[in-house]
């Protein structure tokens, strides 16, 4: 706690986890974000280690009259998880992840990013929704509904929610569910991060055996037949199907739409499957991949 203010000190004496004061060596790391843009500098950030600390922290803003910011996986591009002078709450230590194979469950830290979510229940042969990058964080993006590919078949992220440990205002420490808490768990299914701290989420978990996904890009000559293309399918779109459409001026020579398609494997006899390519603009260029998850033996469909 060496040449610490004496109020940061007290933090510091309070929390199990380090606290970042602008002298610290990992202060600039700490206070970056996704978005390379966002530049601020809070007076202090506090690591913390678990739901004790974070009571303790959410304590300490209030009794220095600071703003606080909440960080999980530090994706918001507005940059809501950091702030200027003022406390960050930064939840990255509590980033494990517990599946319970059994029950189809998984326990996840406040500060756990999709990655970790999806290995960890790959593993079982499991998958929620989260987003369609795994570096994001479950927390923002639960809160703040969270669109993923497997949305037509298990909805938001929000929708698989089971449980949240929160962090209150006032340093009191609740498991919200639909029985419990049934106003604050309404509120942190899209509420946003501002209805206290979670630090640790459950989910229901699906099984899923295997996914087809793949990127087919169009010349931009052919994107409004691309988009046209686009629409038709997804309105008889069976569940299984996620289509999400781009136009990318960067990644793709000469400015394309491209179309990124995930489906999640039908047992034989089943309506659909493919995506149908004998429709597909000409020009199209596809470029499917299966996504094998780990072998099951039990499983021959
Ligand atoms: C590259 C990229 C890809 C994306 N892809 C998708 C996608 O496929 N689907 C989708 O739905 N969204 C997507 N998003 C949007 C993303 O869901 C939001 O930016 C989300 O807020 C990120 O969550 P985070 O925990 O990483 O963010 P943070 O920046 O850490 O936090 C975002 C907000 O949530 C609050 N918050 C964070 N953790 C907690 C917590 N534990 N308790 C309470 N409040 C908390 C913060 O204070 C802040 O207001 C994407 C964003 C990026 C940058």
């Amino acid at each position: 706690m060496e040449g610490m203010s004496q109020p940061v000190a007290r933090l510091q004496h309070s929390l199990r986890g380090p606290v970042l004061d602008r002298h610290h060596p990992a202060y600039d790391v700490a206070r970056t974000t996704f978005n390379g843009m966002i530049d601020r500098h809070p007076e202090v950030i506090a690591c913390c280690a678990g739901s004790d600390d974070v009571a303790a922290a959410v304590d300490w803003a209030q009794s220095e009259g600071l703003p606080a910011a909440i960080r999980g996986g530090g994706h918001s591009v507005a940059g809501h998880s950091v702030c200027d002078d003022g406390l960050v709450i930064d939840l990255r230590l509590l980033g494990g992840v517990q599946v319970d194979p059994e029950s189809r469950r998984v326990k996840v830290g406040g500060g756990a990013v999709w990655r970790s979510v999806d290995a960890a229940s790959a593993a079982h042969r499991l998958a929620m929704p989260g987003g369609t990058y795994d570096t994001t964080g479950v927390a923002g993006l639960t809160l703040g509904g969270g669109i993923g590919h497997l949305i037509g078949l298990h909805g938001l992220t929000l929708d698989n929610l089971v449980s949240a440990d929160v962090v209150l205002a006032d340093g009191g420490v609740v498991t919200a569910t639909d029985a419990t808490e049934p106003e604050l768990f309404w509120s942190l299914r899209g509420g946003g991060g501002n209805f206290g701290v979670v630090t640790e989420f459950e989910f229901a978990l699906h099984p899923l055996t295997a996914v087809w996904g793949g990127i087919i890009t169009y010349p931009r000559s052919h994107m409004c037949d691309a988009i046209r293309l686009f629409r038709d399918v997804m309105a008889s779109a069976p569940d299984e199907l996620t289509l999400m459409c781009f136009a990318d001026n960067e990644k793709v020579p000469d400015g394309a739409a491209s179309i990124t398609r995930l489906l999640r494997r039908r047992r034989p006899g089943r309506r659909g499957g493919r995506p149908p390519a004998s429709r597909e603009p000409a020009g199209a260029q596809r470029r499917p991949r299966p996504h094998e998850l780990p072998a099951d033996p039990g499983d021959a469909g």
